[in-house]
Order: C-alpha cells, then structure tokens, then sequence
C-alpha cells in the first residue's frame, strides 16, 4: 500500500523548460548591454559551464548554482564578479515570473494531502529557488519533507539519495512512490532503492514505463500499484 508520494520539481511540478527558455534570452540581453559579452557566447557558456562543473566536481547540487555559474563565466570574461548576483537575482525571478504549475498538479496535490497520504519533494538543486517554485504554484504547505541534493550530498538517480526520502517519510521503501518527468534520473533511480515510481511523460512514451501524461490519472495509477 502506497503510503508516501515523492515528487520532482523541475517539468514534473513545476514549468522549468518554458521558464528557463524565457529567463535566458532577458539575461544575455542584460550580459550584452551592460557586459558586452556576445548573447550568443553568453548563452553557449551558460551550457557550457554546467557541463564542466559537473566533470569538475560530480554529482552534487553545487553543478545547478547559477551564482557559481556567472561568477565562473565573468571571471573567464574578465568582467566584474560583482554582477554574478545582478545577473543571478535576473535569472530567477524571470523563471518565477514566467513558470507555474504543470496542469492539474497542484488540485492533486492538495487532493492527495486531504486523503492523508505523506508528500514528500525530491529534486536535484539548490534549496532556496526550489522552496519559492514551489510557493509560486502554491503547494507548499502540503509537503511533509523536501529533499534536494544539496541536503542529501549526493544527486538523483544515486540510491543514498532515496534512501534518504525513505527515512524522512519513515516509511518501507515498497510503500513509498516517486513520481517525475525524468525515467533516469526519477524512475529508474528510485526502483533501485526500492520505491515505485509512476513516470509522467506523454502518452507515446507510457509504452517503455507505466505512468500517466495529467494529474488528474495520478490518483487512479496510484490506486492501481494498491491492487
Ligand atoms: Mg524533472
């Protein structure tokens, strides 16, 4: 019996793909108006650095600070560290302006939480922007626990990182369920700890793992692992 839920944020709750693709260009319009810096070199070096931080360090949620990405793409530009955190307050409060809620999720959430299951969050990143995602869309205050790789030392699909939901939940790993967009990371991840796992993605892609593409199947296909 399913007791727990465990979600992702990022494109599970939350519309981080459509946000981020609104914040970047209003930033590397601001790194060429004030900076200089080509928007187009901007933009690839925004990429580029979180591709050699994770080589650099590993899986750890310091790879998804944007702080420590401008300030890495300043100094390589010789321009004034001062405006990593201009650049960084830029970048995020464009992604909160312009992200909400994947449809339906939040009326489940609040569903889920009035027939007394435990919610948890589970998402690779930084705290502090994560809490606001979630204020934005206004789920906050129905989670019992949030963990992000920050907390846990270690990042999505590592098994140490679900066994830390596990613990917070204070549940068996066979009673908890992870639900997210990424069939790595979130899916696969959180089977081999012994969790289920319900994938949200489009119909098409519901072949090679069972899921659901709305909220409003969420609670059928968690009735459905009951039986
Ligand atoms: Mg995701």
């Amino acid at each position: 019996m399913i007791k727990a839920v465990f979600f992702d944020i990022d494109d599970t709750l939350f519309t981080f793909e459509k946000a981020h693709a609104y914040a970047m260009p209003s930033v590397c319009r601001y790194a060429w108006e004030q900076l200089g810096i080509d928007p187009e070199a901007f933009a690839f070096a925004y990429d580029d650095q979180y591709r050699r931080m994770a080589d650099e360090i590993g899986p750890q949620a310091a790879i998804h600070n944007r702080m420590i990405r401008f300030l890495r793409i300043l100094k390589e530009n010789k321009k004034p560290l001062s405006f990593a955190p201009v650049l960084n307050d830029l970048y995020w409060n464009a992604v909160l302006a312009a992200g909400g809620p994947e449809p339906g999720a939040p009326e489940c959430i609040r569903s889920l939480y009035q027939k007394g299951y435990i919610l948890g969050v589970a998402s690779n990143m930084t705290l502090d922007w994560q809490m606001r995602k979630l204020e934005t869309i206004g789920v906050l205050p129905y989670f019992h626990c949030i963990i992000t790789s920050e907390e846990a030392g270690t990042e999505k699909p590592d098994k140490r990182f679900f066994d830390l939901c596990i613990r917070y939940a204070g549940c068996r790993p066979s009673e908890c369920l992870m639900v997210g967009d990424s069939l790595k990371l979130d899916i696969l991840g959180a089977e081999n700890a012994g969790m289920h796992a319900l994938w949200y993605a489009q119909p098409d892609k519901l072949t090679v793992h069972p899921g659901f593409s709305h909220y409003s199947q969420l609670e059928d296909r968690i009735a459905s692992l009951d039986r």
